[in-house]
């Protein structure tokens, strides 16, 4: 019998109703003959409570009893919709990450996962027993401690899951019926995608577009696990339900999708980050080691650097641009006070309010032209860029927050996206 894993987001789990109408979804496979793994995340709101009560309770709090109250989550669904699916006379039972066990390194808040014993889990299912998962959670085998995955996290849990089983599948199901050409709700016009190559995928994810967390679509590619991102929120017994293919989004390699268009779009998606902020350091001797001196202390201090731009300059003082996440900006700006000693610079400025907006296709590597014909359209709204930068198949563009929506609009209907 083929095994097959089901993932639910915090929409989809939000409430007693909805996990009644998971707990349908899952009947439904069950029935069509599989051997169902289920994921789930903690109801909807629930992990940005756990979260604010322990900055309240410790500001600068201990990672490992950060990980020990955020995981609670989703022990509580996963044990509901073990409840839920026993009442429709389905045989469950609830698994937490310590019990698989499913072991990450020690990186409290963000684990890495390391190896996934199958065998206990996978004797369960083939027992005929839903096994419902807490996902997002795991333990570090050295130490005892639970770890949980970083924000998003039950995605990889699911597709990890379904390597670990060697599942047919990893459905992932939430509130939108697929991936989306951009983010829907920002965006009406907005197209889904039949199918994403893993690359795409992986650049819309890291990116912005939070519909899956970035190392699941890792994961994914590493392990070839055939990965659908599909809704939940329909009646699960409707005809279309049935048929995958037809009802979500697959994630999968390049040749699959070359191989079913005559003609492949130059531009897939369009995703965008407000999650970025802007240093600039200005009148900075161009001399050799200067960037050293600026991108070393950010290092030391576990600050993440995106975009860099170097201007040149005539009289050998030349800015020095770069991005950080939000979170670190203040953090970001004392470190290079503190280091103005080995910089020289005379100005440090700065923007939190700011959006980083992204267009991603595979078709680039073959096309020219593609970032010119932006800057025009971007121009013409009015819209200044702040910093560029590129790579094989994507452009980002740094602009002003407030024009967002606008950007992100006239790119979408630029690269003829729209629907
Ligand atoms: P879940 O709780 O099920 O994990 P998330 O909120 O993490 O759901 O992800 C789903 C959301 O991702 C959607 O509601 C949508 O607003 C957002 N999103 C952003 N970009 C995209 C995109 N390109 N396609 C689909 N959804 C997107
Ligand atoms: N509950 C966790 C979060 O909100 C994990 C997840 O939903 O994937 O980040
Ligand atoms: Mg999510």
């Amino acid at each position: 019998m083929a095994r097959l894993v089901m993932k639910f987001g915090g929409t989809s789990v939000a409430n007693i109703e909805r996990i009644r109408n998971v707990a349908r979804h899952v009947k439904r496979e069950v029935e069509a003959g599989y051997q169902v793994a289920v994921v789930v995340s903690a109801m909807a709101g629930k992990t940005n409570e756990l979260v604010a009560w322990c900055k309240e309770a410790a500001p600068l709090y201990d990672p490992r009893e950060y990980d020990a109250v955020v995981a609670s989550g989703e022990q509580v669904t996963s044990g509901l919709l073990a409840l839920a699916l026993q009442q429709l006379g389905v045989p469950a039972r609830s698994w937490q990450g310590w019990q698989i066990p499913l072991y990450t390194d020690d990186a409290h808040g963000s684990a890495r996962i390391m190896d996934i014993d199958g065998a206990r889990l996978g004797g369960a299912i083939d027992g005929g027993e839903v096994a419902v998962i807490a996902g997002f959670q795991g333990i570090h085998a050295e130490t005892g401690r639970l770890t949980t995955l970083g924000r998003g996290g039950s995605d990889t849990s699911a597709v990890a899951i379904a390597a670990g089983l060697k599942a047919e599948r990893c459905d992932i199901y939430t509130d939108v019926d697929g991936v989306y050409t951009t983010d829907p709700r920002v965006v009406p016009k907005a197209r889904r995608l039949d199918r994403i190559a893993f690359e795409e995928m992986l650049e819309m994810a890291s990116l912005g577009a939070k519909v899956l967390q970035v190392r699941s679509v890792e994961l994914a590619m590493v392990h070839n696990v055939r990965t659908f991102v599909r809704s939940s929120l329909t009646d699960p017994d409707a005809p279309e339900m049935a048929n995958v293919e037809k009802a979500g989004t697959l994630i999968c390699d390049e040749e699959e999708i070359v191989a079913n268009q005559m003609e492949s779009q130059v531009v897939t998606g369009i995703a965008f980050s407000k999650d970025e902020a802007q240093v600039s350091i200005r009148r900075v001797a161009d001399k050799p080691g200067i960037a050293a001196s600026v991108f070393g202390p950010l290092a030391d201090a576990h600050i993440n650097v995106d975009m860099i731009v170097q201007n040149v300059s005539a009289d050998g003082f030349t800015d020095i641009t770069f991005t950080v996440p939000t979170a670190d900006y203040e953090r970001a700006k004392a470190v290079i006070d503190g280091a103005k000693a080995a910089i020289g610079h005379q100005i440090v400025e700065g923007a939190a309010d700011v959006t980083k907006v992204s267009v991603i296709g595979i078709g680039m590597r073959s096309h020219a032209g593609v970032a010119a014909k932006a800057f025009e359209a971007l121009a013409a709204k009015g819209i200044n860029i702040r910093a560029i930068t590129t790579s094989e198949i994507k452009i980002s563009f740094l602009i002003d927050a407030a024009y967002t929506e606008l950007a992100v609009r006239t790119l979408h209907s630029l690269y003829g996206l729209d629907s």
